[in-house]
């Protein structure tokens, strides 16, 4: 199975039908770059910063931040890496910031909600992000974006780090690249012009399948419950395909589930036509998707859901047993 898969390294997650599916990384310190050229990734689909705030006991210092996301860069080779601004609060509460006392952290003061109150940190993060990726392309994106002022609010502070940088006589990134992580279920139907306005989404399937189902994805009792390829969820997901497709905006997946293969192959059979998953998970995934036709699993999904099935989950992993073709 492993020489199966160093093999497949360099080639494209492309699927019977000649749909190719392009394959990212997850990513959160250093020392998870050097997993980019062997896991056959084609870049970095989520690089969550947070760890790195997280990874020491007192806040760094803006040109700390600006070394590691060169470093960070410069490990990728000229490959894409998608920079998540801080997600904290929640599941991730950095040890040298006064804890809250909220009771229920998840839907609490957390990720933009945090960079937008208090913009502090932010604001350091997108000067570091601009330096670091100067005379480069920068991905950046925004957690949690609930609703659409909140985009607009991350904007403005993406447009006053950009005009700082002018004034002091630095040269900016070539193209800058602003998304927003589809993580609550509001934002799938925003208006029209938010999809629009930015230049891509992620949706962060581990957040929007809690709110979706309201299972926590911290308690053991409930996390399993709902499968992720449940109808209704996979008629959610659909929607926020179309929606992204009628605007030309770039849609990708990075949650957990990208990175399980039946998973990956049902969300690329709905259209998503990026996953982001971890290093390990990217040769697995590849190796399903190029073995299939993902317009054939179309329809197997579509014939389960039209004959009422809870889940599309048995009716494809049959059709996989079968030799799907
Ligand atoms: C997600 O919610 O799916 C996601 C990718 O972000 P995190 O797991 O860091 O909340
Ligand atoms: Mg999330």
């Amino acid at each position: 199975q492993a020489d199966r898969y160093v093999e497949l390294r360099d080639k494209p997650a492309k699927a019977k039908c000649g749909t190719v599916v392009q394959l990212l990384m997850n990513a959160g310190l250093m020392a998870d770059l050097p997993s980019l050229p062997s896991s056959g990734a084609e870049g970095v689909g989520l690089f969550r910063t947070e760890l790195q705030f997280l990874a020491q006991n007192q806040m760094p210092k803006r040109a700390e931040l600006v070394s590691q996301y060169t470093r960070v860069v410069d490990a990728a080779e000229g490959r894409k890496v998608v920079f998540r601004t801080l997600d904290i609060g929640s599941d991730k509460v950095l040890p040298y910031m006064v804890p809250q006392d909220e009771p229920n952290p998840a839907m609490g003061w957390r990720a933009i909600r945090v960079g937008l109150d208090k913009p502090g940190i932010l604001r350091m993060q997108l000067q570091a992000l601009l330096r670091a990726t100067a005379g480069r392309d920068l991905w950046v994106m925004f957690p949690f974006i609930a609703q659409f002022d909140e985009f607009h609010g991350a904007l403005a502070e993406l447009d006053r780090a950009k005009a700082r940088e002018i004034k002091l006589g630095h040269v900016l990134p070539k193209q800058i690249h602003v998304g927003a992580m589809l993580e609550t279920p509001s934002l799938a139907f925003a208006p029209d012009q938010f999809f629009k306005e930015v230049d891509f989404l992620s949706i962060g399937g581990n957040d929007l399948k809690q709110f979706f189902f309201a299972a926590d994805r911290e308690n053991e009792r409930v996390r399993r419950r709902y499968d992720t390829l449940n109808t209704s969820f996979l008629n959610f997901l659909e929607q926020i395909v179309t929606r992204a497709r009628s605007s030309q905006t770039h849609l990708s997946f990075c949650g957990e589930d990208a990175g399980r293969p039946l998973e990956a192959a049902c969300f690329a059979a709905l259209g998503i036509g990026t996953l982001s998953m971890r290093p390990a998970s990217v040769a697995p995934v590849k190796h399903l998707i190029r073995r299939i036709n993902l317009k054939e699993l179309k329809t197997v999904i579509d014939a389960a859901r039209a004959a009422g099935h809870q889940s599309v989950r048995g009716p494809v992993t049959e059709w996989l047993k079968n030799g799907a073709q």
